[in-house]
C-alpha cells in the first residue's frame, strides 16, 4: 500500500518517491500527495517528472496514477511529483467554506444539509425543503463572519476506526470527512451566494469564494 501523505500535510505541493509499479500508463507510488477523485469532489492534476496527471484511480487501498502517456521512467526509479496547486488550494478553500456554511446552518438554525459537493469554481450544500431566503443571508453573513475570525480548522483520524476521519471548524459539531481542508477559515476567503434554486422539491445553494 502506498503510503498517504496529503492527510497528514495538505500542503505538500512537490515530493519526490520511487516507482512501485507501472502498467501500461498508469503507475503506483511509493508515497502520494495526489488526491483521489471522489463521488463529490474531483481529484487533483498535476506532474510526475515530466508526464501530466490526468486522473487518480483507489483500488482497494491502492492509488493509481493515470498518465497522459507511457512513462519513460522504470519501476523502482525516483521520480518528481508535483501537484498543480491552484486547483487543489481553490478546493481545499471551497470544500472548507462548504463545512463552514453546513454548520453554520445546522447550529443556528437547525437546518441540515443532506449533500455537498464541490466542483472547480464553486461548491454547493443540498437541503430537503426550500430555506427562508432570511435564513440563507444570515447563515451567510455568520459564515463570512467566522472566516473574518479566523476559526481554527482541525481534521483528525477517529481514535477507534483507523482511516476514518473528522474536520472541525471552530467548535461547530465535527463532521466525518476524508477530503482536504486549509487550516484556517481566513484562508477561505469572502463568501458569496452563486445561485439559489429549487431541484426535485430540494433546495440547491451554490457558492463561490472570492
Ligand atoms: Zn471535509
Amino acid at each position: 500500500m502506498s503510503k498517504i501523505l496529503f492527510h497528514e500535510d495538505a500542503y505538500l505541493k512537490e515530493h519526490q518517491t520511487k516507482v512501485k509499479k507501472i502498467e501500461g500508463n498508469r503507475i503506483l507510488l511509493e508515497e502520494t500527495i495526489f488526491f483521489p477523485q471522489t463521488s463529490t469532489e474531483s481529484g487533483d492534476v498535476g506532474k510526475i517528472n515530466d508526464c501530466k496527471v490526468v486522473g487518480l484511480k483507489k483500488e482497494g487501498d491502492e492509488i493509481w496514477h493515470i498518465l497522459n502517456k507511457t512513462p519513460v521512467f522504470k519501476e523502482g526509479d525516483t521520480v518528481a511529483l508535483q501537484l498543480d496547486w491552484n486547483t487543489r488550494y481553490k478546493m481545499m478553500r471551497l470544500h472548507s467554506a462548504l463545512h463552514l456554511w453546513a454548520g453554520v446552518f445546522d447550529c443556528q438554525f437547525k437546518e441540515r444539509a443532506v449533500a455537498g459537493v464541490v466542483k472547480s469554481n464553486s461548491a454547493y450544500l443540498v437541503f430537503k425543503h426550500e430555506l427562508a431566503n432570511e435564513i440563507i443571508q444570515k447563515a451567510l453573513e455568520q459564515a463570512n463572519k467566522d472566516i473574518r475570525e479566523e476559526l481554527e480548522i482541525k481534521t483528525y483520524e477517529d481514535e477507534k476506526k483507523k482511516g476514518f476521519r473528522w474536520c472541525q471548524v471552530g467548535n461547530y459539531i465535527p463532521i466525518p470527512c476524508g477530503g482536504l481542508h486549509v487550516k484556517n477559515t481566513k484562508e477561505i476567503g469572502e463568501l458569496t451566494l452563486r445561485e439559489k434554486i429549487i431541484e426535485a422539491g430540494k433546495q440547491k445553494l451554490t457558492m463561490e469564494v472570492k
